[in-house]
């Protein structure tokens, strides 16, 4: 049974739940009240400084989702690059409806491509679909998974395409040296409730161009040319005769969200490690078994590369996915499916569907509990329970 307005049953498994240093947020969100600025600017700033120096971003821009960031990109590269409809953005079916509607929005034509056994865009589907007028690939690193990334990459260098990053499940998937994303034209990073850097509702966007970047700051707040911060601090009378250069919305972030997003930066690195020991336990429990795939990250990658751990996602070959989620509903065991194929939804109906890979993991594809509240019983509890149930169902 859920619990009161959903929040979660103690003795349940949850596929998440975002953890919180409450007093040190509590500590940041105080020096907000305390100054009276919760608004745009000041921790806004802060915020967007520590994640460059964490990320090695040259530029980031808070904003108050990743959707406002998916679809402020589009509009402000349609924009620079005189995109018309007909320009093309390949994209995958298999993510969230977030990622394909900021190319709709935006007036621009998405075309799918296929997925392989990663779930990310397959290199091999998307250069089948290159042509004149192509303008960018949209890739999806799912789960935070960089495979294929580079491949995606080489492609679009090769032919002078943007490349975008749907970097939602993608905060701490880096190498050694480098955070993945830093070469795309831009990246964008989702922080809403349930992803590895958990604020509420937030989002940053990362732009390879610094010009990009100053102008995605006016577009995100309706196109007024500064941020009421720096122009109260900087000068003490109240510039109201500020311009406004574009017809635009409202989705830069706010400075409460924004304590929430540097107190979690503190500990992302220590959290995608817990994040990676739960995917290694998981998979040490059901390797081997031959009704399931596990989705493995990072295999084709840099040897010193390392997945966020967004997600541990498996694949349930000759028996029903759906069933088993409703026989762990059962023993208070609650996972996801990360995702429907978009194109199942009759908002797409009328687009192009060969994208058979993806349209077969929209069946078969699970998502177990993964979040820093899961002890390593829990994660054997859940896998005990997989594996009975899939036995006695095919006995
Ligand atoms: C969560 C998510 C988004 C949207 O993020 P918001 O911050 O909620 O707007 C976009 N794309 C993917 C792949 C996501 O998982």
């Amino acid at each position: 049974m859920t619990g009161i307005f959903g929040l979660q049953n103690v003795n349940e498994i949850h596929l998440f739940k975002p953890k919180y240093r409450r007093g040190e947020c509590l500590l940041e969100i105080g020096e907000c009240l305390d100054r009276g600025w919760t608004g745009l600017g000041y921790k806004t700033i802060e915020f967007e400084d520590k994640w460059k120096d964490y990320s090695g971003y040259k530029n980031a821009h808070f904003l108050n989702s990743s959707t406002s960031g998916l679809f402020l990109t589009l509009e402000l590269f349609r924009d620079k690059y005189g995109w018309g409809r007909h320009c093309q953005v390949i994209t995958t079916p298999l993510t969230f409806v977030s990622t394909n509607h900021a190319i709709l929005n935006a007036g621009l034509t998405p075309v799918f491509a296929d997925v392989d056994e990663t779930l990310n865009l397959s290199p091999a589907s998307v250069e089948q679909l290159i042509n004149e007028s192509t303008v960018a690939v949209m890739f999806v690193g799912i789960g935070g998974n960089p495979d294929n990334y580079r491949e995606i990459s080489h492609l679009c260098k090769r032919y002078g395409l943007r490349m975008i990053l749907d970097a939602a499940h993608m905060a701490g998937t880096k190498t050694d040296n480098s955070h993945y994303g830093t070469t795309c034209d831009a990246a964008i990073y989702s922080f809403q409730a349930v992803k590895n850097l958990p604020i509420s509702d937030s989002g940053m966007v990362c732009f390879l161009e610094e010009d990009d970047d100053h102008i995605a700051r006016k577009r995100s707040w309706l196109g007024i040319d500064k941020d009421t911060f720096s122009r109260t601090s900087s000068d003490r009378r109240y510039k109201f005769r500020y311009n406004v250069e574009y017809i635009s919305n409202k989705y830069h972030g706010n400075a409460l969200a924004a304590c929430l997003g540097i107190v979690g930066l503190r500990y992302l690195d220590e959290d995608n490690n817990r994040r990676r020991q739960l995917r290694g336990l998981y998979t040490t429990l059901l390797s081997g078994n031959e009704n399931i795939h596990i989705v493995q990250h990072c295999t084709r990658t840099p040897h010193s590369s390392k997945t966020s751990a967004h997600l541990f996602q498996i694949v349930l070959l000759r028996c029903s996915r759906d069933n088993l989620i409703e026989e762990m509903n059962d023993r208070g065991i609650f996972p996801g499916v990360h995702y429907i194929s978009n194109l199942q939804y009759s908002a797409y109906k009328g687009f192009q569907n060969s994208c058979p890979r993806a349209n077969e993991y929209s069946n078969s594809l699970m998502s177990l509990p993964l979040h820093l509240f899961l002890t390593d019983d829990d994660v054997r509890y859940v896998a005990r329970s997989i594996l009975e149930i899939i036995a006695n169902n095919l006995a």
